[in-house]
């Protein structure tokens, strides 16, 4: 492949000395990170290459706690998996750099052996790919990866489809963030290439109004309609080409700088015409084409240790797609759900909620009414008999606040016996449990009684011989148990406490 064209501009000669690649004798150096046959032409998907150096790869360290959770999701080597860290002299697999994850993608060797390239990573100024050893045979696996071994590197399907979504909301990041900074005067503080298929994000300062966000879109997206065309510039990196990174005035960095381990030697600039220039390691399409920007029209608050942050998300190219695609399922199926056409759908919605609102309300007013009857029963009961009057009353009902409707009795009971001026000694037991008979049904019970000694006997008895959970003060107590209500077993058991009680 040619090392310049249009797309990658070669400023400083010396750097042509630096590019090695394909299979011919003497290619076995290694060319750096920055002008990788990846970041020389992006759509590239294989290249014939040459095994520089290859070592057995040690376990990686364990991940370090909290720190270690990232909205990231690199590929990362199963737990156990034997690898190879191979150099190339060249390679289509981009190391992780700039934001951009790692990509991954296969190495076939002499004898057509196709070998899986896990992760590639950056060590220093050379990329180092992962490869996975799957029969675990490290000394045959080094003696195809010698030294000066010939291989084809590639991005398989699956691998170039994952290095077009990244590019894809990278090279949208930096046209986002260009004109953030240019229309808005908002630098990119950070961004995040975030796992398929979340929303990237950029953050930013402050946050941005409804029109402010519609602004920026609509101008990216006419860059897009445009086709602007991208190229890459390349120099050596020079001493005051190492600029510290900038900060805002709260001290927060804007952007990323030279990462400081970075000994590949190359500086690189990624230009958008006419819109941007920034210096980064990825890979960047050649044009604007298809990379349509849709941001989402509000920006998340972000609250920091020192300072206030906000989140702009946005979405291109497949993700973008995968996106539109799975909110259209959301919406289709809620609408189905309601017999109504999409449009419909908040209004819809809006009328469930409020309809479930005042059914709520109405079956409350109802329980409260029909409590006051039942409660005006058992007070007749009470005034019509001699020495303690004993009860249990047994409800089924499938409301997930039984207890609350147990309470509103006991409540209404009081108020009745408190009118009607007895002080005969009752105690009830109001037990309530739902129709269906499951294992995980919860069962309620409350205990009231004119005498706190009897009501906590009854509870007690309760605790220990249908296992229910509960307690109580004075002459009220409730509790629960997990289970079936048995219908002439469990009543049974607590017409006996109760007969038990004197
Ligand atoms: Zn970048």
């Amino acid at each position: 492949m040619s090392v310049e064209s249009d797309y990658h501009r070669i400023r400083s000669p010396v750097l042509r000395d630096w590019i090695h690649s394909g299979n011919e004798k003497g290619s076995e150096t290694y060319t750096p990170v920055g002008i990788l046959a990846c970041q020389r032409d992006p759509l590239l998907r294989q290249l014939d290459a040459t095994v520089v150096a290859s070592v057995v790869s040690s376990p990686p360290a364990p991940a370090k706690g909290k720190n270690a959770k990232k909205a990231v999701l690199a590929p990362t080597i199963p737990q156990g998996a034997v690898c190879l860290e191979v150099l190339l002299n060249d390679t289509v697999i981009f190391p992780e750099g700039g934001g951009q994850p790692s990509d991954t993608g296969i190495i076939t060797t002499q004898d057509g052996t196709v070998w899986n390239v896990l992760q590639a990573k950056r060590h220093g100024g050379q990329a180092i790919h992962y490869v996975r050893v799957h029969d675990g045979n490290v000394d045959s696996a080094l003696q195809k990866f010698s030294p000066g071994a010939q291989v084809k590197v590639e991005l398989d399907q699956a691998g170039f489809d994952r290095r077009y979504d990244h590019m894809t909301l990278h090279t949208s990041q930096h046209l986002l963030s260009a004109l953030l900074e240019t229309r808005l005067n908002l630098p990119t503080l950070s961004w995040s290439l975030t796992s398929y298929p979340s929303p990237c994000y950029v953050e930013i300062p402050r946050g941005m109004t409804v029109q402010e966000i519609s602004m920026i879109q609509e101008e990216a997206n006419r860059f897009v309609f445009e086709g602007r065309k991208i190229h890459v510039e390349v120099e050596e990196l020079a001493a005051e080409n190492r600029k510290p990174v900038e900060k805002t005035e709260t001290g927060r960095a804007i952007g990323r700088g030279l990462p400081e381990d970075y000994t590949g030697g190359v500086n690189r600039v990624v230009i958008i015409d006419g819109v941007d220039r920034n210096p980064c390691c990825g890979t960047h399409l050649p044009s604007l084409n298809n990379l349509q920007i849709f941001i989402l029209p509000h920006t998340d608050a972000l609250s920091r240790s020192s300072t206030t942050v906000a989140r702009l998300n946005f979405l291109t190219g497949p993700r973008l797609i995968a996106h539109l695609a799975s909110s259209h399922n959301h919406l289709t199926s809620t609408a189905a759900i309601l017999s109504c056409g999409t449009p419909q759908v908040p209004e819809r919605v809006q009328q469930v909620v409020d309809d479930r609102k005042s059914g709520t309300k109405r079956i409350e007013d109802v329980e409260l009414e029909l409590a006051k009857y039942i409660a005006a029963d058992l007070s007749q009961d009470v005034q019509g008999t001699d020495g303690l009057f004993k009860k249990h009353v047994h409800r089924t009902d499938d409301s997930a606040t039984a207890l609350t409707f147990l309470t509103a009795i006991s409540s209404a009971f009081s108020d009745a016996l408190n009118k009607s001026g007895t002080e005969a000694p009752y105690l009830i037991v109001l037990s309530s449990s739902p129709s269906a008979q499951l294992p995980t049904n919860t069962n309620v019970v409350f205990i009231l009684g004119s005498d706190d000694k009897r009501v906590k006997e009854v509870g007690d008895a309760l605790k220990s011989k249908l296992g229910v959970k509960g307690g109580g003060k004075g002459l009220k107590w409730s509790g629960k148990f997990v289970g079936i209500w048995k219908n002439g077993k469990d009543d049974l058991l607590v017409e006996e406490i109760l007969n038990s009680v004197v």
